[in-house]
């Protein structure tokens, strides 16, 4: 069984990692590492001082011109031999993560390191394809673009992929010739520095790719050094906002990946067990704590009570326990401080009159773990249908009219994602076409293949992270004229 094998040691050989090689600083804040499973501490990272921040965003600056001058090929090949690495080590990998996060290894073995590996390697197989523009211009003069590296970028993650989200920036940020600080989230801090290790071991020059740890004023530092030429966020939107408003003050580029309040709208004619498959993928997987969750799940009204009741029967299937065994398929929130804002949202739901249909309440073992959660009749004004819960909680509601669901989906201030259920070809278009989401699935949900953009719209973020799109954000293109003929002037 997979709970018997040995756990490897979580504890990183130091906190930081810069200039291609691991750096202590105990002066930093401890930070203590919990297993989400057990409580228990597994290691401690330190703050970064800003001694460390200097030496980071140092060896990034001039690491810069070294990298930015190997062409795509050369940088393209060290991404895809870091993908490979990744690749070979996904079972240890993935351990660190589900001891990071607590999500299920059933989970992190196919979702984490495998998703990371497909960003290195897309963007490494991109890197040499990138180029500029050509233009015939009038009396034979023409012009070009060269497009060029932004320079030290920042990244700075959420604590629900660590491995991912860091593979999601450092990929197509490298691949353009930038170079990078990542700053993990303070609840995960182990596997970000993997990544480092196995890009320094891939064949990256020192300071390509630097971490360091650290709460959010960390963070803050790294957005207002003026080094940094782009911050990408993945986060809450209220960090959004404060991280967009300082790196407006340095005119920065941005890449914001923020929250979600998104809809699933499952028609009468939709297949019921495949809208049920989704929203329980779309609420459930990794315990809820995914931005693009479906967490509002609108079922037209003659299928409502089958849909209930098909979800509900699903729900016997969840087998809670030690993530680290490989049959368990629902793992605890990350941290104690998540499980209580989340039992927060829970009472409210009860406190303002939705019906419980499932789950509620805390399970009674060690670790922090909520029921999966279910409540009915929600209306749109209640609290658990206009916030971002970040948890095991679906909210089912009713509607009648395509034009009614469809107007009731849009009506939030975010737009990260959203998905229609039905078997009628051309309203799954239609209903695509009117929602406001940077990524709809039609009779799909939560699939974010690296081929595709991923981002928001509204308040859920600026930018598209994943895809070509993603070269845009990470790079600028500097016009050059050519005069061919002689310049005129009027005097
Ligand atoms: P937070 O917004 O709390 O934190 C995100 C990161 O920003 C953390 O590393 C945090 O540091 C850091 N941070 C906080 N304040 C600042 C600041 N002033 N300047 C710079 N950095 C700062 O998000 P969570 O970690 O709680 O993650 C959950 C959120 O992330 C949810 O809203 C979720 O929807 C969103 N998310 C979005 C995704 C997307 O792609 N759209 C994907 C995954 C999650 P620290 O926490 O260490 O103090």
């Amino acid at each position: 069984m997979a709970q018997d094998a040995p756990r490897p040691d979580a504890t990183p050989k130091a906190s930081h990692y810069v200039n291609g090689a691991y750096r202590e600083d105990e002066a930093g804040a401890p930070i203590p590492v919990v297993y989400p499973a057990t409580g228990e501490e597994l290691t401690r990272v330190h703050a970064a001082t800003p001694a460390v921040i200097d030496a980071a965003l140092a060896a990034a600056a001039a690491a810069g011109p070294v990298w930015a001058a190997m062409t795509g090929a050369e940088r393209g090949r060290i991404l895809r031999r870091a993908a490979d690495i990744l690749r070979e080590r996904n079972r240890e990998l993935s351990t660190l993560e589900t001891l990071d996060t607590g999500k299920p290894l059933q989970e992190t073995l196919v979702a984490d390191a495998a998703s990371g590996a497909d960003a290195l390697e897309y963007f490494g197989g991109l890197a040499a394809g990138i180029a500029g523009q050509h233009f015939q211009l009038a009396d034979g003069d023409w012009a070009y673009t060269i497009r060029e590296p932004l320079g030290v970028c920042v990244g700075i993650g959420a604590w629900n992929y660590p491995t991912q989200i860091a593979c999601w920036k450092a990929a197509p940020a490298l691949a353009c010739g930038n170079t990078m600080v990542f700053k993990p989230s303070e609840t995960t801090p182990l596997c970000a520095l993997k990544l480092a290790e196995i890009l320094t071991e891939a064949g990256a020059p020192p300071g390509v790719f630097n971490v360091v740890q650290g709460m959010g004023e960390v963070g803050a530092q790294l957005v207002g050094d003026d080094r940094v030429a782009k911050v990408s966020l993945t986060g809450s939107v209220p960090t959004g906002r404060r991280v967009y408003a300082a790196a407006a003050e340095g005119m920065k580029h941005v890449t914001m990946e923020l929250g979600g309040k998104s809809p699933i709208l499952v028609f009468a004619d939709a297949d019921i067990d495949d809208a049920v498959s989704a929203a329980i993928n779309g609420n459930f997987y990794s315990s809820g704590q995914i931005c693009s969750n479906g967490t509002r799940v609108f079922v037209e009204e003659p299928v409502r009570e089958e849909f209930l009741a098909k979800l509900s029967a699903r729900l016997s299937g969840v087998v809670m326990g030690d993530p680290l065994d490989e049959t368990v398929n629902f793992g605890p929130m990350v941290s104690e401080r998540q499980m209580q804002i989340v039992q927060g949202y829970i009472e409210k739901g009860r406190a303002e009159g939705a019906r419980l249909v499932a789950g509620g309440g805390r399970v009674d073992r060690a670790g922090f773990y909520l029921e999966p959660t279910v409540f009915a009749d929600v209306t749109d004004d209640m609290t658990i249908a206009r916030e971002e819960i970040f948890g095991p909680v679906m909210s089912v509601f009713s509607f009648a009219t395509e034009e009614e669901g469809l107007a009731r989906a849009n009506a939030t201030e975010f737009g990260l994602s959203a998905a229609v259920f039905t078997r009628d070809l051309a309203r799954g278009h239609r209903v695509a076409a009117g929602l406001r989401a940077g990524t709809c699935w039609i009779n799909q949900y939560n699939l974010t293949p690296i081929e595709m953009p991923f981002g928001g719209v509204k308040m859920s973020g600026v930018g598209r992270e994943n895809s070509r799109a993603a070269l845009e954000h990470y790079s600028q293109e500097k016009t050059v004229y050519v005069g061919m003929g002689a310049v005129d002037a009027p005097f």
